[in-house]
């Protein structure tokens, strides 16, 4: 049986260090889809349509890979589109104490939906979302932090 893993997130913006879990997970997984959580009541900076092109055209060679944007509870995207397993990065104790109840419930939800964690690689951990999105409001350069170019706005 394929097993398909669902990378969820807010991805906004996807960063590198997304990206680094992503290709660590294809060792391992027959298929990873990468879920963009559609939430209408939160702002975003980077729409999830544009997130998805953007996305899309950074694993255009992986054929392992698809990007689809979602809204409702991970476990439920997670059911519908086959998945055994979510797969999540740990950067820290902070993110640790995070995922540690997201997982639980989503296990009490699903119990045949494992959660599997990759370590970040150390040379990716400072990265985060919310910190591109700060640095890009003030018109500092991002580009170094994403693995893909940002289409002119
Ligand atoms: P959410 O809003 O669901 O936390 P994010 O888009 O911030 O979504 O992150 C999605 C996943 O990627 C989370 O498991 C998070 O811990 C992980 N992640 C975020 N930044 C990094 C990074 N620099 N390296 C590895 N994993 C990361």
């Amino acid at each position: 049986m394929k097993k398909i893993a669902v990378f969820p997130g807010s991805f906004d913006p996807f960063t590198k260090g997304h990206e680094d879990i992503v290709l660590r997970g294809c060792h391992f997984f027959d298929e990873i889809i990468i879920g963009i959580g559609h939430n209408t009541q939160k702002n975003r900076t980077f729409s999830v349509e544009v997130m998805q092109g953007l996305i899309q055209d950074c694993f255009k060679d992986n054929k392992k890979v698809k990007v689809e944007i979602y809204s409702g509870l991970t476990s439920h995207f997670a059911k519908q589109v086959g998945a055994c397993a979510i797969l999540r990065g740990l950067r820290n104790t902070t993110d640790f104490e995070y995922e540690n109840t997201i997982a639980q419930v989503n296990n009490h939800l699903n119990s045949d939906l494992e959660t599997v964690f990759l370590i970040t690689s150390p040379s990716l951990a400072y990265i985060s979302s919310s910190i591109v999105r700060e640095l890009y409001k003030f018109g500092s350069d991002v580009t170094a932090f994403l693995p893909y170019p940002l289409p002119k706005s």
